[in-house]
């Protein structure tokens, strides 16, 4: 006989534990992934930074709402943040400030003098930064973990192994199935596919959005010097790479976005040597060892903003999907809006401030 349950979640990378999490209090939750551990993919990739500005001026709420829930949970700690820019850049960084000084985020212009402070072995070119103090390092897995954890206490069954092959609509739910014949029935099926979510979609006969996987690329270096554990996570205010120290180590990304199918992807080593090469015109350090180098795939719909909501078009259907950079800074705070909405529920002191039409599927 078929397991029947309220609500199904496809993936459970961040999305979908952190959104069966919140589900799991109130309904009977099936969690499908695929692969044989979750977190596998993109949530298992990321660069661990929780800020502020990341992702744009309608990311900031979403963010912001996800910051006292991460800070009561030990998940934040504090590293600073600078966008960094040349001389040629100071209209770019004064365009920066404009475009956040209404959202509320701490935000200050430095100088070279103060920068420089900073980044110990700056190149002179580069003159000025936006700073932002509150921006954190975030424990991922801890999160993820917490999310699945609490899935599981609550009473949620988590499906491995088990990659989505049909999802039929019957009588008022879904009849699913994977590939390898496990079958299940569910009232709500949720589209958490992270990078598979235009795929998951078209499995189950509603409009895909043209989500796109894009492939962005880390390396870890050993470095003369080793970065000190007081360096601001840095971005280039021209979005051409970014770093932060990771235990002793460097983190640096060329922040490449190259269109790819989704994949278990992996690092090109174009983007490792450019990232490199971008590294080298910023501090004068010796780059001793690349010590690791992975990618994953941020996914983005074609505003890139995140798409929370059930689809117009395809009855119990609903999108947790378009996570891009920042579905791991912004995780508490979707998953509970997505919750409430699923569930019918009240806005709560962490969703009451959000605009939900921002990231409905009604936009498209
Ligand atoms: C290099 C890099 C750096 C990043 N840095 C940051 C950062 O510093 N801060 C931040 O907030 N965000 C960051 N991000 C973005 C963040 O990692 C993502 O937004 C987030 O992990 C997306 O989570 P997800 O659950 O949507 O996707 P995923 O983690 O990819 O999970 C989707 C899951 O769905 C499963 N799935 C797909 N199809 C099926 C199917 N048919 N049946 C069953 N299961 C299926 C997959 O196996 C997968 O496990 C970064 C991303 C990358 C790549």
């Amino acid at each position: 006989m078929r397991e029947v349950f309220d609500i199904a979640v496809i993936g459970a990378g961040m999305a979908g534990a952190s959104l069966a999490a919140e589900l799991a209090p109130h309904a009977r939750v099936l969690l499908i992934e695929a692969e044989d551990r979750p977190g596998y993919h993109t949530t298992g990739r990321s660069a661990a930074f929780w800020d502020e500005c990341y992702g744009g001026p309608d990311i900031v709420p979403l963010t912001v709402a996800s910051g006292p829930y991460l800070r009561e949970h030990g998940f934040l700690s504090p590293r600073g943040g600078l966008y960094l820019g040349r001389e040629s850049d100071a209209a770019a960084l004064d365009a920066f400030m404009e475009r956040f000084a209404h959202t509320g985020i701490e935000i200050h212009r430095l100088g070279r003098a103060e920068v420089a402070k900073l980044i110990p072995g700056l190149r002179p070119e580069w003159t000025g930064a936006v700073s932002e103090p509150a921006s954190a390092d975030i424990d991922v897995a801890g999160l993820h973990q917490q999310y699945l954890a609490c899935a599981s206490r609550s009473g949620v069954t988590l499906a491995l192994r088990a990659r989505l092959a049909a999802a039929e609509r019957e009588g008022d739910g879904w009849r699913l199935a994977s590939e390898r014949g496990e079958e299940w029935r569910a009232g709500v099926l949720v589209n958490a596919a992270g990078a598979w979510a235009d795929s998951v979609a078209a499995l189950a006969g509603a409009k895909t959005l043209g989500i796109k996987p894009m492939l962005r690329t880390v390396v870890q270096l050993r470095t003369d010097p080793a970065p000190p554990s007081t360096l601001p996570l840095t971005l280039d205010i021209r979005g051409s790479f970014y770093f932060k120290p990771e235990s002793g180590r460097l983190w640096l990304s060329p922040h490449d976005e190259t269109p790819c199918d989704p994949c278990d992807a992996a690092p090109e080593e174009l983007a490792v040597a450019e990232a490199i090469d971008r590294f080298e015109r910023v501090v004068d350090w010796r780059i001793e060892a690349v010590e690791r180098r992975w990618a994953g795939l941020r996914s983005f719909a074609p505003d890139r903003l995140p798409v929370y909501g059930f689809a117009l078009e395809r009855e119990g259907f609903f999108w947790f999907a378009g996570q891009g950079g920042f579905g791991i800074q912004t995780a508490p705070a979707a998953a509970r809006l997505a919750a409430q909405t699923i569930l019918g529920l009240p806005r709560d002191a962490m969703t009451d401030k959000l605009d939900a039409a921002l990231y409905s599927p009604e936009r498209f």
